[in-house]
């Protein structure tokens, strides 16, 4: 069968904080292989059976260095697939790899980790910037008995509820409230699934990313990626593309708008003669299902809003719709739902913490783009959104329910005002949770634990 790597490939982040490990599934056919096997099966009437007993005498190795890597033939690519696991890197980062309308993997939930002993990283790395560090640090983890005491009354347990679940429910509306002031800096874990190609092309951008730090993952993760996989990794680069992608994302790739204040339609491109022609399809679609695709054709819209940097980072995990980065800056201020949620006293340390951060951080001698690190994700950011009916409408019924962050539910019910205006007399329906803002002990369920 060819040499196959033995054990997982580790490869330690340059910043010492974090590292990336490809996994090695140990399958006796690994993911090389399978992609020679239905490119062979692309190319030869031999049939599978046939191309299994080549590969037990030749291997993969060769074959996909040639056709693959060598020729160019991209869509080899699409058919093996790596899993990559990146320990300790910042939500920033996090964002970064999942800018990519492929990805596919999980990322660690604030909602039921507690993030106080995560490290938080400072690319300035001075006692200034310690200092901010550890001021947020400090304010999210005395928060959290307070808020659950102050949440257990405001919520009091119900007659039949098991009380466990009830406190695990509490537990995770304080971190939803407290997860506001943990800076960006904060790292977190990703799991990130795609096949070659995918990799090859995210990889191609990354590289060239305003943050060294994700400059760096992309570095190591090629690398990784390459000794797993010799033979699927490591193509030409060629100078004209790497300028070209360099120049756009050093000036295009993070989104401002200083001047959004509020919910936006930033354009309506759906043809309406072409909708007349989906009435049916739209109006008899059940509970929990999707839009078939071929609305797509009818054309997209888009929306913009303000949303905080925390939520964000749900809203962007939805592939079908395009979106953009947004900087994350103090700009458009903190989230008000999050103060409005603390208890008296805590408001107003609270108020005080921000409003002696927002000027340290002002004052930090630094670019915007490493400013993100010391901004808690308690600001908001001005989130771009386009999308067809069917993506959009997926979007809005998965975020709006009482499951889902109160602060993206509130731009999702916003955007299904809109929807519900522009195309209800076209067929178009939604499927809503009634009570979308209730607090239900349900989410104390969600979290994934192991059986002991
Ligand atoms: C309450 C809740 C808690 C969650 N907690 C976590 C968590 O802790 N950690 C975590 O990692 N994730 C979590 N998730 C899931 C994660 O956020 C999802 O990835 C996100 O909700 C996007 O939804 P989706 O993957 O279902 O579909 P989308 O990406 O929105 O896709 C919608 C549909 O379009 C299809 N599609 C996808 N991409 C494209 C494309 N490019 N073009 C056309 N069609 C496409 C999909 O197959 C799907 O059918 C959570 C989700 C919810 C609702």
């Amino acid at each position: 069968m060819g040499k196959q790597r033995k054990g997982h490939v580790i490869s330690k982040l340059p910043n010492q904080k974090g590292f990336i490990l490809v996994l090695n599934t140990g399958a006796e056919i690994d993911a090389q292989a399978e992609a020679m096997l239905q490119a062979l099966h692309s190319r030869s009437t031999g049939g599978i059976k046939h191309h299994l007993k080549v590969l037990k005498e030749k291997g993969a190795e060769g074959f996909m260095e040639r056709f693959y890597v060598g020729y160019g033939h991209k869509s080899i690519g699409d058919c093996g697939s790596a899993t990559v696991f990146v320990e300790g890197v910042s939500m920033l980062a996090a964002k970064a790899i999942q800018d990519w309308r492929l990805y596919s993997g999980q990322e660690a939930s604030t909602r039921y980790v507690d993030f106080s002993k995560q490290i938080f990283l400072d690319p300035l790395n001075s006692k200034r910037t310690n200092k901010i560090l550890e001021d947020w640090r400090e304010f999210y983890l005395d928060a959290q008995k307070p808020l659950q005491n102050h949440l257990k009354e405001k919520f009091p347990i119900q007659e039949g509820e098991n009380e466990n679940i009830y406190n695990k429910a509490i537990a995770a509306r304080a971190f939803d409230i407290t997860r506001s002031f943990l800076p960006a800096g904060a790292t977190t874990n990703v799991a990130w699934r795609m096949n070659f190609r995918q990799f090859a092309d995210e990889l191609m951008l990354l590289r060239h990313h305003p943050l060294k730090e994700v400059r760096d993952i992309a570095d190591t993760a090629e690398k990784a990626l390459f000794k797993m996989f010799p033979n699927s990794f490591g193509h030409e680069r060629f100078d004209h593309t790497e300028k070209y992608n360099e120049s756009w994302i050093n000036k295009e790739y993070y989104h401002r708008n200083k001047d959004l204040n509020k919910f936006t339609l930033l354009f309506n491109g759906i043809d309406r003669k072409l909708l007349k022609q989906h009435k049916r399809v739209m109006e008899k679609r059940p509970f929990k299902t999707e839009l078939p695709t071929m609305i797509g054709e009818c054309g997209v819209l888009g929306y913009e809003f303000l949303l905080d940097f925390g939520s964000f980072r749900d809203l962007q995990r939805h592939r079908a719709v395009v979106q953009r980065m947004p900087l994350l800056t103090q700009d458009h201020g903190f989230e008000g739902w999050y103060l409005d949620s603390l208890p008296k006293d805590l408001r107003k340390k609270a108020d005080k913490l921000i409003a002696s951060q927002e000027k340290k951080i002002m004052n930090l001698k630094t670019d915007d783009e490493t400013r993100q690190y010391y901004i808690a994700m308690g600001y908001r950011v001005p989130c771009r959104v386009i999308g067809d009916l069917k993506a959009l409408t997926y979007l809005v019924e998965l975020r709006s329910t009482r499951f889902v962050h109160p602060t993206l539910v509130a731009q999702m019910l916003d955007m299904i005002k809109s929807l519900k205006r522009l195309f209800e007399k076209d067929g178009l329906i939604f499927h809503l949770d009634e009570e979308p803002n209730r607090f239900d002990i349900g989410r104390g369920t969600h979290d994934i634990v192991e059986k002991k």
